[in-house]
């Protein structure tokens, strides 16, 4: 966990699709390694390096770049592969992910997780999570225009990198959405750096 990847990806500059940026992505993906491509997210990276370092007191200072969830959209995707990986971490962080002012997801990932909420007491009359599209359908398109329009802040993402996916253009969409908003949007694409920011909220 050691190393980690900050590369402000421009969406505007050519190199951004580059198979080049593609690919240091996926390497990023596929070793669990911290890829941070956006503002908001190198911002919130160095708050969860600090309270990692048990700089805890220092982090919960008012200059604290750990966003309250509170004021934030997440949103919930993964493929089939890392379905199981995301579940885990919703059961795990349930009362975390819970303090975000919403939260979102592609149609499969959102069914499953609705299940574990209302396993765990939440109102059934209530959806506890928002279900889009499924992925294969446009959800990863539709929770991109979600991020372009600043109603999304953080994209959890449990990426396949193993896999062609049929709805590749939507999930460079979603990418792109990002580093669009990247001064108020981070995402995470791997469980490993997922649960070292859960972590690190958890010193707070
Ligand atoms: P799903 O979509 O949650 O509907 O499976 C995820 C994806 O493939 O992007």
């Amino acid at each position: 966990m050691r190393s980690r990847v900050f590369f402000f990806v421009d969406p505007v500059n050519p190199t951004s699709t580059f198979p080049e940026t593609l690919a240091l992505k996926r390497q990023c993906v596929i070793h669990g390694k911290p890829f941070v491509a956006t503002l908001a997210g190198a911002i919130e990276w160095v708050g969860v390096e600090m309270a990692m370092a048990r700089l805890a007191s220092t982090a919960a200072s008012d200059d604290c770049p750990l966003s309250p969830p509170e004021s934030q959209v997440v949103a919930l995707i993964a493929h089939d592969a890392r379905k199981s990986d995301m579940m885990a971490f919703a059961t795990e962080y349930f009362e975390l992910l819970s303090r975000f002012s919403g939260r979102v997801a592609t149609g499969t990932t959102g069914s499953r997780l609705n299940e574990i909420a209302w396993s765990k007491g939440w109102p059934a009359s209530m959806p506890w999570v928002t279900c889009y599209q499924s992925g294969p359908l446009g959800g990863d398109a539709q929770i991109a225009e979600l991020v372009l329009d600043r109603r999304c802040q953080k994209v959890i993402f449990f990426e396949d990198p193993h896999v062609a996916r049929q709805h590749e253009a939507d999930i460079q969409l979603l990418d792109r959405a990002v580093y669009s908003a990247g001064e108020v949007t981070t995402c995470f694409n791997t469980p490993a750096m997922t649960r070292r920011w859960a972590q690190a909220m958890s010193l707070q």
